[in-house]
């Protein structure tokens, strides 16, 4: 039988149980609010986490409410959440990594039961609610400083099948693009973790710069809706999403000294490449590069702040799948 419980927070058929679960070996206490709903008939379980970025506010409130949305009278099987994985962060509105060890939790899987707090964290997260699940939802938006245009990613890395099931789980999520992302391009993110370890999995974002907005929250929401449906969970809400655009891959361009950002494009516009996207300053005003279009594509993902860090990532392209 799937999982049915999220370390000790279990719950009984047609049962609902909220409560904190504390991290094993993390001092000072980091405990998470999870939740399970567990429906009256068996069925497979969904295992869901958000706020693993901290200022990620749509997916956040959109996990909350899907938590509040379900019913376990009309449940079949059981859904499994973390609201809020990188709860130190939370009122501090961290950006990108976690206050405790300043590292990315999803940058810290598979983690280790003896590391880091973030990789107790990611450890925990992976034996005590992933594993056993029969798929698995990373719900992100972009952070406080960056904007983007909705998309799914899944791993093609580990076994095929489960890779279809993963792009199966993208493809019902409903946002615009979906991405097949090659092994090891996106090191220590989680839903490549559950992958390798046989659950199919997709971290889904939509949502920017620490704005909760009401649109971007209902997507998210119908989005984790249509999971269950695709799942057999829940009744279908409507007919099924349009199928996203395929991305081929996603090209970073990144800046490689610390200046004042000043780009010309904005999320969702196409570029072709070489054209000009922007311009780095220094903090005289005084231009240090002019930044061209790396790929020709869609410009999916666009960092908003004026000030950008040596390594910082600048914007990503979206390159479209051929047909
Ligand atoms: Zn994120």
């Amino acid at each position: 039988m799937s999982r049915v419980a999220i370390a000790e927070l279990a719950a009984q058929p047609n049962q609902v149980s909220r409560g904190w679960i504390r991290i094993p070996g993390v001092d000072p206490a980091w405990e998470v609010p999870a939740v399970v709903v567990r429906g009256v008939e068996d069925g497979p379980t969904l295992a869901v986490t958000s706020g693993m970025h901290a200022a990620e506010y749509v997916p956040i409130e959109a996990v909350t409410r899907l938590t509040r949305w379900v019913d376990p009278a009309r449940l079949r099987g059981t859904l499994l959440a973390v609201l809020l994985v990188n709860s130190p962060g939370f009122y501090e509105r961290s950006i990108y990594v976690n206050p405790r060890d300043g590292r990315n939790l999803n940058r810290s899987f598979p983690g280790d039961a003896a590391g880091d707090p973030a990789e107790r964290v990611a450890d925990f997260l992976l034996r005590e609610l992933i594993d056993g699940a029969d798929a698995y939802v990373d719900a992100h938006c972009g952070d406080l400083i960056e904007a983007l245009s909705p998309f799914t990613l899944w791993t093609k890395a580990g076994d095929p099948a489960v890779a279809a099931r993963s792009r199966a789980l993208s493809e019902a999520y409903g946002f615009e693009h979906s991405l097949g992302v090659d092994p090891d391009s996106v090191p220590g993110a989680a839903y490549a973790s559950a992958a390798l370890r046989g659950v199919p999995a997709i971290i889904a974002e939509i949502g920017q710069q620490g704005i909760c907005d009401e649109p971007s929250v209902g997507r998210h929401l119908r989005g984790l809706q249509n999971v269950m449906a695709h799942l057999g969970m829940v009744d279908p809400l409507g007919p099924p999403a349009p199928a996203p655009k395929a991305m081929d891959r996603m090209v970073w361009m990144r800046t490689e000294v610390s200046a004042t950002y000043h780009p010309t494009v904005a999320v969702g516009e196409t570029v072709t490449e070489g054209q000009a996207v922007g311009e780095l300053r220094d903090i005289f005003g005084e231009p240090l590069l002019a930044l061209q279009a790396a790929a020709s594509g869609v410009v999916v993902f666009l960092v908003t702040s004026l000030a950008v860090k040596a390594g910082d990532p600048l914007l990503g392209i979206g390159v479209m799948a051929e047909g």
